[in-house]
């Protein structure tokens, strides 16, 4: 059967890890906090990626290891305690403590279930402690949110309550108006996960259908499946097409009627079209290459593919989970090579060899690219912008289609570094 070309490769990677997560994860749970037991590289890691907080007391800190506790000189574990139980004191409107496990934490073994479920003991009542790993070996960054809602599924209620449950962080009010959409399409019940609160977990049963927002909720949705939901495969709510599909799949499991359904989504996609007509026109026939990173890759693709015209050089895709991706992999053109895994040197000779119009790429690999006159677009930008739904398809175009104007707009011969060069686009 024809699809995409499914290729392989491993190698050194340039990825950031899943701490990086925690920027978004503390924005949607003001209740929680992420303690992230590593090294002063982790403190530094995540300082940078969510800014240091001045006025606000910060929702997420670093229990550092130190060059004792890594040479097993002291009982990390009692370390630990002492500064979760001062945080906790200093902190009484903590509700969720994540102990976020590193590169540092797991190559000393240090085993941080049993250090939640100690504290979880000293603090019933008070405090719930989790923990997850956001550790960059054989990871990527948007794993570290999957591991935290993983975290969490044990700790939902049981119900077989009729209901949809959206899982994956959206913007708020990019989740509130899919909300909205869905409950004029006639579902009555709509839950989100993680929720707004940490402590308001939404049940799960054989009642719930899950619909996943991201891609790289992967051990989620099989934890979910194992505590009797089921979960939709779906195309991801990525322009409009696919944001479409993906509330056409919600639609059928409920039983909607076409109508109705058609009634809501019908203006909204017409509204998208001429909202995308704009970056279409910059977009179309322009070659695009995406390395690996976000795991948003294979939705990004479609929608570029499909609905702005463009030419898929590379998919890349850090873990490509077949089952979960099969609609958006049916939804490829033909022959586009999809290579799962990095090896980033091939990755850049390919990029070099092909002269793509546009790279998705991780931000250590975008600076040395544009010096070589390659336009890049960062993979994370995508994940802390407001890009999902019917709504979002022009701005999503968007992103696109700035670097690619603004390209256009240097004047030729000048090299794009140049602060002669710059172009507010
Ligand atoms: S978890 Fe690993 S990759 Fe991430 S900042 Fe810490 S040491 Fe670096």
């Amino acid at each position: 059967m024809a699809g995409p070309m499914l290729l392989k490769e491993s190698g050194p990677r340039e990825v950031f890890c899943g701490l990086t997560s925690i920027v978004w994860l503390h924005r949607r749970m003001p209740d929680a906090f992420f303690l992230v037991v590593g090294s002063r590289t982790c403190a530094h890691l995540i300082q940078s990626a969510a800014g240091v907080m001045i006025f606000a007391e910060p929702r997420f800190g670093t229990a550092i290891l130190s060059e004792r506790d890594l040479a097993g000189l002291a009982d990390a574990h009692d370390e630990l305690d002492r500064v979760c139980r001062e945080l906790l004191q200093r902190r009484p409107e903590i509700r969720t403590l994540f102990l976020v496990g590193s590169c540092p934490s797991e190559v000393i073994k240090l085993d941080l279930a049993r250090a939640a479920e100690r504290l979880n003991e000293e603090l019933t009542g008070r405090v719930r402690v989790v923990n997850y790993s956001g550790s960059g070996i054989e990871t990527t960054f948007t794993q570290g949110e999957d591991g935290a809602l993983a975290a969490l599924v044990p700790l939902l209620p049981a119900s077989d309550e009729r209901q949809l449950l959206l899982v994956g962080t959206l913007a708020d009010a990019v989740e509130d108006r899919q909300m909205h959409l869905f409950q004029r399409m006639g579902i009555e019940t709509i839950r989100s996960l993680p929720p707004r609160q940490s402590t308001d977990l939404p049940a799960v049963g054989a009642g719930t259908t899950v619909l996943l927002t991201q891609p790289f909720l992967t051990e989620t949705a099989r934890l979910l499946s194992d505590r009797g939901a089921t979960v939709l495969t779906a195309p991801f709510p990525l322009g409009a097409e696919g944001s479409r599909r993906w509330m056409e799949a919600a639609a059928t499991a409920f039983h909607l009627p076409d109508e109705r359904v058609a009634a809501v989504l019908d203006p909204l996609m017409e509204r998208a079209q001429s909202a995308l007509a704009r970056h279409r026109a910059v977009l179309e026939g322009k070659r695009i290459f995406l390395l690996p990173e976000s795991q948003l890759e294979l939705p990004l693709a479609r929608f570029l593919q499909r609905e702005c015209g463009m030419e898929l050089v590379e998919v890349g895709t850090p873990y490509l989970n077949r089952e979960q991706m099969a609609a958006e992999l049916a939804l490829l053109p033909d022959d586009v090579p999809v290579m799962e895994g990095q090896h980033v040197e091939q990755q850049l000779d390919r990029v070099r060899a092909s002269q793509p119009d546009l790279v998705v790429c991780g931000m250590g690999l975008a600076n040395p690219l544009e010096a070589e006159g390659i336009a890049t677009k960062w993979s994370i930008e995508l994940v802390f912008s407001p890009i999902h739904g019917i709504d979002q398809a022009g701005d999503l175009a968007e992103l696109f289609s700035r670097p690619l104007r603004r390209r256009q707009l240097i004047r030729p011969g000048l090299h794009p570094s140049s602060p002669d060069a710059t172009v507010h686009a």
